[in-house]
């Protein structure tokens, strides 16, 4: 029983940082895959109630189907929304339904578990099948067992489209795929038990400036019903049930940081250089055409990164090559003329499509992934290729390969681009036939043998998240050895220094894409390693562009010598920190 007079006591849990900022606010319990389902014993008498409280979940189901299928025909399309009309059929199948009730009365347990048990016979039936269509049937299946879990247990209901106010989102782990349904207005912030800096689903929070904090190892077993959460974006802490005084502390942080903000917006339209006036090139990491009209608004040049995976994952599906088309054209005219890298499919990995029987790996990250997955599937690969070079005839597009960890992996891409514009001129369609195509550098073998790229590229866009991962052997969304994951260790610099070396040398443009390009606290360090280029998160970039005007190529090599000197992680971590702090403490 729960006393609403007794003051519940704090709680502070420590995690890992993961997208800056403040946040404070009810909790919401996000469910996802493993729904752990309730068991217990039933009398006769009250079996019925049971069936009725199913037959109550369905219809809350089939209510949360329709929201959710007029949401996506909004914002995707008719066609993707009609998914979740296969939902409804699952949900109106009466074969179902009367086995459900029938193992109500049968068994004497509780519904919740009956219907585990029905939807786990179904979907090995389903598991054995070869035919395609009806395997994505058993998706439908599952999804609809975990979304009638969710209505029977009371805990959430599935996505966050049911928020009555805006709260802050708890959950074990979110794959990619839930944060592209989530709502964001509603997300105050977003704390997990597992997950690392730069999995996925926390590079979504921080393009849309959603705090969140992971790592916060067994967080969703502390709360309880009608728990409030703070959690502190930029330390990585999480406070159970903060107290006043808590509260108030942190309210000043989030005050220092409003005012930060207001100054950098009073200087957004300021040009993105050092306070000596070096030039520095901005691009945007964005997957939506919001999110462009978003960058170019910050003063971007145009798009760094375009990880084309998000579409597959926000339909859970391979799209068409007609689909594809379409949705690069929809981001290529929302760049207005500037250029636009589209990268082609990155999936593996964490980013996996629900339900497509992906074989089990063991090291999925060093596994099918990205380049490898589209070279097996040529088909997949050519349907892409050719959607984003008929998408090249409509503005300033260029191709980028990712996890290129061989040469032979380049020349294989550009010979299939190659029939790729054969099949196009068949066609009588019309693409850029100078498109580049650049290499992401983010294996310690890219880097290796970066002069060798550089011969078969047109430039190189250097990914930190997975290079800093690879390099240090540290899974980039394994909690355990989150403490390992260090962008600042001197082999990542080293890394990078040896990589601007050799591009600008060859005259080769180099853009640094992975998260740490969006951060500030690198931003000298990067710069005095070699480069000038940098794709960020949209909603980086203002700040990025203030913190440059705040000081001098002096000072970055001077930044720079000084990190070289040093041996561990932690004194570089301590030394572009205290330089970054300095700088904004003048300025705030
Ligand atoms: C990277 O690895 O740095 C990168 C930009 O790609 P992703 O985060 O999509 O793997
Ligand atoms: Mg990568």
């Amino acid at each position: 029983m729960i006393h609403d007079n007794i003051e519940k006591s704090e709680l502070m849990l420590f995690g890992i940082p993961a997208s800056p900022g403040i946040a404070h606010g009810p909790v919401f319990r996000f469910l996802h895959d493993e729904v752990r389902v309730a068991t217990y014993e039933v009398s006769e008498s009250d079996q019925e109630e049971e069936i009725n409280r199913f037959l109550e979940a369905l219809e809350m189901t089939k209510s949360e189907i329709r929201t959710i299928r007029e949401d996506v025909a909004k914002n995707l399309g008719e066609k993707e929304a009609g998914i979740f009309d296969a939902h409804m059929l699952v949900l109106e199948d009466r074969a179902l339904i009367e086995d459900v009730k029938k193992e109500v009365r049968e068994s004497g347990e509780n519904v919740e578990k009956c219907v585990h048990r029905v939807t786990e016979k179904y979907l090995a039936f389903f598991d054995q099948l070869e035919d395609k269509y009806l395997r994505e049937r058993a998706v439908d299946l599952r999804d609809i067992s975990r979304r009638l879990q969710r209505c029977l247990s009371g805990t959430t209901a599935s996505g966050t489209a049911f928020f009555d106010v805006p709260k802050v989102l708890v959950s074990e782990d979110l794959t990619p795929s839930d944060t592209a349904a989530l709502d964001r207005s509603k997300v105050l912030g977003i704390a997990t038990d597992l997950g690392g800096q730069t999995s996925h689903s926390v590079i979504m929070a921080r393009a849309s400036g959603v705090p969140a904090v992971v790592g916060l190892r067994g967080l969703t077993d502390k709360l309880s019903e009608g728990d409030e959460l703070l959690i502190d974006g930029f330390e990585g802490v999480a406070i159970i049930n903060p107290s006043e005084t808590t509260l108030f502390r942190y309210g000043k942080v989030d005050v220092q940081r409003k005012k930060l903000l207001n100054l950098v917006d009073e200087e957004g339209e300021l040009p993105a250089e050092t306070a000596d006036g070096k030039p520095l090139k901005i691009w945007a990491n964005a997957d939506t055409p919001p999110e462009v009209k978003k960058a170019l608004g910050a003063g971007c040049l145009g798009v760094g990164l375009y990880r084309t995976e998000s579409l597959f994952l926000k339909t859970n599906s391979l799209p068409s090559e007609d689909d594809q088309y379409e949705e690069y054209l929809r981001m290529v005219e929302a760049s207005e003329g500037k250029q636009i890298t589209i990268r082609t499919l990155d999936l593996g990995g964490d980013k996996l499509l629900e339900g497509w029987n992906h074989q089990k790996e063991a090291n999925p990250f060093m596994g099918f992934r990205a380049i490898r997955y589209c070279l097996s599937n040529p088909k997949i690969f050519l349907d892409q290729l050719q959607a984003i070079l008929r998408a090249s005839a409509h503005g300033d597009v260029r191709i980028m390969l990712p996890m290129i960890s061989g040469i032979g992996e380049v020349i294989r891409t550009k010979e299939l681009i190659e029939e790729a514009k054969s099949i196009l001129d068949l066609r009588k369609q019309s693409y850029d036939p100078n498109i580049k195509v650049g290499c992401m550098i983010e294996t310690p073998a890219a880097v290796a043998i970066c002069d060798l790229l550089a011969q078969e590229s047109d430039f190189f866009c250097v990914g930190t998240n997975d290079l800093v991962q690879y390099l240090l052997a540290v899974d980039r969304v394994n909690n355990e050895i989150a403490f390992l994951y260090e962008p600042h260790h001197p082999a990542v610099l080293r890394s990078l220094k040896k990589v601007a070396e050799v591009a600008n040398k060859q005259g080769l443009p180099v853009t640094v894409c992975g998260e740490i390009a969006g951060d500030p606290h690198f931003l000298p360090l990067l710069i005095g390693l070699g480069f000038d280029s940098f794709s960020a998160s949209a909603a980086m970039v203002p700040e990025l562009k203030f913190f440059a005007r705040r000081f001098s190529m002096d000072e970055v090599e001077d930044v720079t010598q000084n990190a070289e000197s040093k041996f561990r992680p932690s004194e570089i971590k301590e030394l572009i920190k205290d330089f970054y702090e300095s700088r904004i403490a003048q300025a705030v």
